[in-house]
């Protein structure tokens, strides 16, 4: 019997690193379906319409939005940002594990309509160490850093239902961190159905395992 898709949300201030810890966590396991966002914000280069983001006129979102398209959007940073709904059903109805890289107000929303989803939440090892990545990315004006560790602050308050605290201070602990929050959530009872069966039968093999 198939079990049904893990929804793994992941969330993190901007420049905790959780680009690169995703990126891993993918490459480690191909498997994993990617939850494709809706974004009115403009492409950066090197992104891809369709493969990065879907990126939408602010009318167009807002019309999908109402017709009640997204299983969560939300306001980050001036833009608006949602996922679509069907797309991910459909992965986790076929069994495949999804990512999303949202953010708090996006997963806060998933918390209430994706029960079984897990969470995950990436943080700097203090916020003296995130202004310094912040600067470090040479990306934004003082002004977008100063309104970026002011976002960070708020979002941290948020981390503390998240189920999982990964803090990427040494990239590769944080990597084992993630993928372990991963790998336990493989196995809880509700992933396990063939096993699950089997022990109900009083018939546990090595096929169920
Ligand atoms: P960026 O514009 O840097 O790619 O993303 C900015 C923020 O928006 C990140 O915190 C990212 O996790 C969040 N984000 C991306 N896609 C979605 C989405 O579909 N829903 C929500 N709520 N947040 C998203």
């Amino acid at each position: 019997m198939r079990r049904h898709g893990i929804a793994l949300v992941i969330s993190a201030p901007s420049g905790a690193g959780k680009t690169t810890l995703i990126g891993r966590l993918r490459e480690e396991f191909p498997h994993f379906g990617y939850s494709i966002s809706c974004t009115t914000r403009a492409p950066r280069d090197g992104e891809r319409d369709g493969a990065d983001y879907h990126f939408l006129t602010r009318a167009r979102f807002e019309e999908l939005r109402e017709s009640g398209h997204f299983a969560e959007w939300a306001e980050v940073h001036g833009n608006l940002y949602g996922t679509p709904l069907a797309p991910v059903r459909e992965m986790l109805r076929q069994g495949q594990d999804v990512l999303f890289d949202i953010d708090v107000q996006g997963a806060r929303q998933l918390k209430q309509s994706l029960g079984e989803a897990v969470f995950v939440f990436i943080l700097p090892p203090s916020l003296a160490e995130l202004e310094r990545r912040l600067r470090g990315r040479g990306l934004d004006s003082e002004e977008t850093i100063a309104r970026r560790l002011r976002n960070a602050r708020a979002e941290l308050r948020e981390a503390a239902w998240y189920d999982y605290l990964v803090v990427n201070d040494d990239v590769d602990t944080a990597h084992d961190h993630l993928r372990a929050a991963y790998v336990a959530a493989t196995l809880r009872p509700l992933c396990r159905p063939d096993l699950l069966r089997a022990l109900e039968q009083g018939a546990l093999d090595a096929a169920a395992v």
